[in-house]
C-alpha cells in the first residue's frame, strides 16, 4: 500500500495515528538536528518532520539526500505542530517520520514548482507535466473537470444522449480550413478532421435521437489569433421538434445551472438582444453588459454645424466615461494615442468634459456651443463629472473602434469584475455576410442555418437583409456558444447552397448525403455548441484558455513538449503515397 491518506487529508483529529503518505518533495529545510520536508500531491501539502532524537539515524541520513521533486513514501505518526500554519488545511499537524523510501529520484526541475514560478511560458510548456504539478494549473484542470461533470448532469437530467461522432470525415463548413489526414488504404484520398460534428448531429436528428450532446474535440486550421487553439473542445448539442425559443430556454437553464453549481451565483436577468441592437448600442455582437457606457449616436445633434470631420462621417457616436472629466490633458492625449494605434485604427477622438458645475469643455468648442454639448451629454447618458469620447467615420469601423475603447476603459476602471456574471442571448443574426474582398456572400453561421420564416424570398433581392434563426450565447463580453434552427427541407437547403455560390454538382458532392437524408423524414431541428475551453476559463474568472487545457499548443500551433508537427520519414511518406516537393 503506497498510502493510507493523501497529502491534503490529515487534521488535528488524526493526531497519534500511524499513517503512510506518498508524494513529491516540495522543499526540505535542514536545520541539522531537525529536517522539515513539505510533501505534496494533488490533494495538498503535508509537513514531514525528521529529528535526530526520535527518528533512526539511517532514515535521517536518507532524508538529507532528498532533492526537490523526489518521489517518496513515508510512514510515521501524526503529531501536533509546534508552530501552526493557518494558511493550509493540514497546518495543525505534521508527520514524525519513522520510515522513508525513495520511490524515484528527480532531476532538478527547470523552474520552481510553486504558485508563483520563475519559469517563463516557453519553458513551462516544454515541461508541461511539471507545470501541471503547480496549483494554478492543477486547479484549473480540476475546475474544468467539474464544469464538464455539471454539463453532463444537467443535460442527462434533460434526457440528452451523448453520442460519439467520427473524427475521420469529410469537410464541414464552419469557415476555417480543414486539417486533413491522408488515407493509406485509399491512395490519393484524404479525410478531413471535423471543424464540428455539425452534419452528423443533424443526421442523428434524422435518425430520431431527438436530444443529442457530445463533449467533443473540433479542429480548425486557422491563422492563430491570440487565445485560439487549433484543436478545441465543444459542448455540441442538437434537438428535434424545437423552435428557437425551446433551445434558448434549455441552454439558459444550463448556464444558470453552471453558475449556481460552480459559483453559487443566481442569474435573475437573462436578456435577449437583437444583433442590430447589440451593434448599435455596444458596437459589438458580444457585448459585455456588466457595465453601462452604452453608445449614444450623435449624428442628429453633431452634424450640420461647421465641423467638417463630423459632417462627412456616416456615423458620429460617443460614450460617457464615468468620472472621466478629471482626466488631465496628458491622460486624454494618451487615450487619443490609444485609439489611433493601428490595432484600433481611429483617425482621432473628440472629447467633452462634463464639468461638475454643469458646464462643458470640449476639444471642438470652436464649432459647438454649450447647448449642443448638452445634447451630446443627453444622447450618451453623460453625467456631471463624466468624459464623453466621440469617434466618427464609416459605421462598421467606428463601431468596432468605439467598442474597443469601451472595453479598454472598462478594464482600466475595474468594471469588468471576474466574479460577476452577465449572460445574454444575441438573436436575429443576419443570415449572410458580405466578404468585402471577394464581393461574395457567405453564411454568417453556417450553410445549414435557416432564414427567418417568410424571408427566403429576400435572398434574391436583398441578401444582406435576410435574418437567420441564429443565436449566440454571450457571457461577460465573450461569445461562449452559438447555434441555429436548421434547414430540414431538401429544396430550401439546395436554394441556400445556390445562394452561397455552390453549383448543384458541388453541393451534391460535398453535402449530397445530408440532402439525401432530408428526403427520408427529417424532423424540424436545431441546436448549438458551446466552446468548453473558453466557457471554463470565464467561469474560472480568467480570459486565457491555455491554463485550462492540459496540453495546449503555442501561438504557432506547435506542441513544444512533444515537438509536433514533425516531418515524416520517407518510408511512411511512401506508404501514404505522398511525394513532397519542398525545395
Ligand atoms: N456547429 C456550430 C459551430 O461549431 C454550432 C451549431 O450550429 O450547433 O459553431
Amino acid at each position: 500500500m503506497y498510502r493510507s491518506h493523501n497529502c491534503g487529508a490529515l487534521r488535528a483529529t488524526d493526531i497519534n495515528k500511524t499513517v503512510t503518505l506518498s508524494g513529491w518533495v516540495q522543499k526540505s529545510r535542514d536545520k541539522g538536528f531537525i529536517i522539515w520536508t513539505d510533501l505534496r500531491d494533488r490533494y495538498g501539502v503535508t509537513q514531514l518532520i525528521f529529528d535526530t532524537e526520535r527518528t533512526e539515524a539511517k532514515v535521517i541520513e536518507l532524508a538529507k539526500t532528498l532533492g526537490r521533486e523526489f518521489v517518496i513514501q513515508v510512514t510515521g505518526k501524526v503529531i501536533e505542530r509546534e508552530s501552526k500554519n493557518t494558511k493550509i488545511p493540514t497546518g495543525e499537524i505534521e508527520v514524525l517520520v519513522a520510515q522513508l523510501e525513495v520511490l524515484n529520484e528527480a532531476k532538478l526541475p527547470p523552474f520552481t514548482i510553486e504558485d508563483d514560478t520563475d519559469g517563463g511560458e516557453d519553458i513551462r510548456m516544454k515541461y508541461r507535466y511539471l507545470d501541471i504539478r503547480r496549483n494554478p494549473v492543477k486547479e484549473s484542470l480540476i475546475f474544468r473537470s467539474k464544469v464538464a461533470n455539471e454539463v453532463r448532469n444537467y443535460l442527462a437530467d434533460q434526457e440528452f444522449i451523448e453520442v460519439e461522432t467520427p473524427y475521420l470525415i469529410k469537410s464541414t463548413p464552419e469557415g476555417a480550413r480543414d486539417f486533413v489526414v491522408p488515407s493509406r488504404m485509399n491512395e490519393g484520398e484524404f479525410y478531413a478532421l471535423p471543424q464540428s460534428p455539425q452534419t452528423f448531429k443533424q443526421l442523428l436528428m434524422v435518425g430520431g435521437m431527438d436530444k443529442y450532446f457530445q463533449i467533443v474535440k473540433c479542429f480548425r486550421d486557422e491563422d492563430l489569433r491570440a487565445d485560439r487553439q487549433p484543436e478545441f473542445t465543444q459542448i455540441d448539442c442538437e434537438m428535434a421538434f424545437v423552435e428557437q425559443e425551446d433551445i434558448l430556454n434549455i441552454f439558459e437553464g444550463l448556464t444558470k445551472h453552471l453558475l449556481k453549481k460552480l459559483h453559487n451565483f443566481e442569474i435573475e436577468n437573462f436578456p435577449r438582444m437583437t444583433f442590430d441592437h447589440a451593434m448599435k448600442t455596444y458596437g459589438n455582437d458580444k457585448p459585455d453588459i456588466r457595465f453601462g457606457m452604452e453608445f449614444g449616436e450623435l449624428n442628429t445633434v453633431a452634424q450640420h454645424k461647421d465641423f467638417k470631420v463630423f459632417n462627412s462621417a456616416e456615423l458620429v457616436v460617443g460614450i460617457a466615461v464615468p468620472n472621466g472629466a478629471s482626466y488631465t490633458r496628458k491622460e486624454i492625449d494618451k487615450l487619443i494615442d490609444w485609439v489611433k494605434r493601428p490595432q484600433v485604427g481611429a483617425l482621432g477622438m473628440v472629447y467633452v468634459k462634463c464639468n461638475e458645475d454643469g458646464t462643458f469643455k470640449s476639444s471642438v468648442d470652436k464649432f459647438y456651443d454649450q447647448e449642443d454639448l448638452k445634447n451630446w451629454a443627453a444622447a450618451t447618458g453623460a453625467k456631471a463629472g463624466d468624459l464623453i469620447c466621440v469617434l466618427s467615420g464609416s459605421t462598421n469601423k467606428v463601431r468596432a473602434q468605439l467598442s474597443a475603447l469601451r472595453m479598454e476603459l472598462a478594464e482600466r476602471l475595474g468594471l469588468r469584475k471576474p466574479n460577476e456574471f452577465a449572460p445574454l442571448w444575441v438573436i436575429d443574426f443576419p443570415l449572410l455576410e458580405l466578404d468585402e474582398e471577394t464581393g461574395h456572400y457567405h453564411a454568417m453561421h453556417h450553410p445549414f442555418t435557416s432564414p427567418k420564416p417568410g424571408q427566403l424570398e429576400l435572398l434574391d433581392t436583398d441578401p444582406g437583409a435576410v435574418k437567420a434563426n441564429a443565436y449566440d450565447l454571450v457571457l461577460n463580453g465573450n461569445e461562449i456558444g452559438g447555434g441555429s434552427i436548421r434547414i430540414h427541407d431538401k429544396e430550401i437547403q439546395a436554394t441556400m447552397f445556390k445562394h452561397l455560390g455552390f453549383t448543384p454538382e458541388e453541393a451534391e458532392t460535398q453535402f449530397g448525403f445530408l440532402m439525401d437524408a432530408f428526403q427520408y423524414g427529417a424532423p424540424p431541428h436545431g441546436g448549438l455548441a458551446f466552446g468548453l475551453d473558453r466557457l471554463v476559463a470565464i467561469l474560472g474568472g480568467q480570459e486565457t484558455i491555455r491554463d485550462f487545457i492540459a496540453f495546449p499548443k503555442n501561438n504557432s500551433g506547435r506542441d513544444v513538449m512533444i515537438d509536433a508537427p514533425a516531418a515524416l520519414d520517407n518510408e511512411q511518406l511512401s506508404e501514404l503515397n505522398i511525394k513532397l516537393d519542398i525545395q
